[in-house]
């Protein structure tokens, strides 16, 4: 993903804010990630990483993947995260009291594209959890009363005509996702599950409507700032990380600070990951200011290094 340029005259963030950006007069010694940030950013870096880094085992640290661990690409299948992105994760598991991916992604999906087993997944923008080591995702507390529900409601759809339009019915436990990419007939399928869709509103759950995708959920909000706080409130940790890039991530960023309000932690680092269609708030919110996939692995080198 091709980072924009700094804004010029972007207006000063809070004074605790770190802007990893690189300024315009050195803009060329980054551009090209052939060159190390500079002495006084890497310093910077640390010191505003410095709540974690003291005291590893019981720091957090959380980050979406698509645009701030893997490059965005036009479509979502061909997402790649870097070998070396990877092997970072791996070593803060060893080190940090939680590492976590959070993601839009289904928890397995994002298991598979960053590749880690050591770390937790949430999924699904919170809605399930994938543990390290473990095989199956589970479904967030606020979720499980309605896994029978929603179960019911799919299995009930499970039919010839279902079968016969190819539509696969995926089981995320108290999410029930119905897959049409690939089917013989794709407005067939459609209009099969814009009634699907009908139906499931009209008996209590929501419906959500991805690439490809029609998924019934509970009626129950998700966001990732719930997995965030379920995330810190499991581990005990006393200070947490986020980073990310997009309007979905905000939500962690507001988790962070409540959690922070509410005394349950002692330090908070909001990292936005800078992009040209990001929201301007992810920076305008955030404590460390960063440019793309490049940046970010800046910041999970120095929590490895730190
Ligand atoms: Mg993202």
């Amino acid at each position: 993903m091709m980072v924009p340029p700094p804004t010029p005259n972007r207006p000063e963030k809070t004074p605790a804010a770190v802007a990893m950006a690189p300024r315009r007069g050195n803009r060329a010694d980054i551009a090209g990630h052939t060159k190390a940030v500079s002495a006084p950013q890497t310093e910077a870096l640390a010191d505003a990483l410095r709540p974690l880094t003291t005291d590893p085992a019981r720091a957090a640290v959380f980050c979406d993947i698509d645009g701030t661990l893997a490059p965005i690409v036009r479509r979502a299948e061909d997402a790649h995260v870097p070998g070396e992105v990877s092997l970072l994760l791996g070593r803060l598991a060893r080190r940090y009291g939680c590492v976590a991916c959070i993601s839009g992604r289904s928890a397995t999906e994002a298991r598979r594209l960053v590749g880690v087993g050591g770390i937790t997944y949430a999924g699904s923008h919170g809605a399930e959890l994938l543990a390290p080591g473990s095989s199956r995702p589970h479904a967030l507390e606020a979720f499980k009363s309605w896994e029978d529900r929603v179960r019911r409601f799919a299995l009930d759809r499970d039919t010839p005509e279902m079968r016969r339009l190819r539509v696969r019915i995926e089981d995320k436990g108290a999410i029930a996702a119905l897959h049409w990419r690939g089917v013989p007939d794709e407005d067939a399928a459609r209009t099969h599950l814009e009634r699907i869709a009908e139906e499931a509103e009209a008996a209590g759950l929501l419906t959500h409507w991805g690439r490809m995708v029609l998924e019934i959920r509970p009626p129950v909000p998700i966001d990732k700032g719930q997995a965030v706080r379920t995330l810190v409130e499991r581990a005990g940790s006393r200070s947490a990380l986020f980073g990310g890039d997009d309007a979905t991530d905000l939500d962690a960023f507001g988790a962070l600070e409540s959690l922070q309000a509410e005394g349950r932690l002692e330090a908070v680092v909001r990292v936005g990951v800078r992009s040209g269609e990001g929201p301007a708030a992810i920076v305008e919110r955030a404590d460390i200011v960063v440019d793309g996939v490049e940046g970010f692995r800046r910041v999970l080198a120095a929590l490895a290094d730190g």
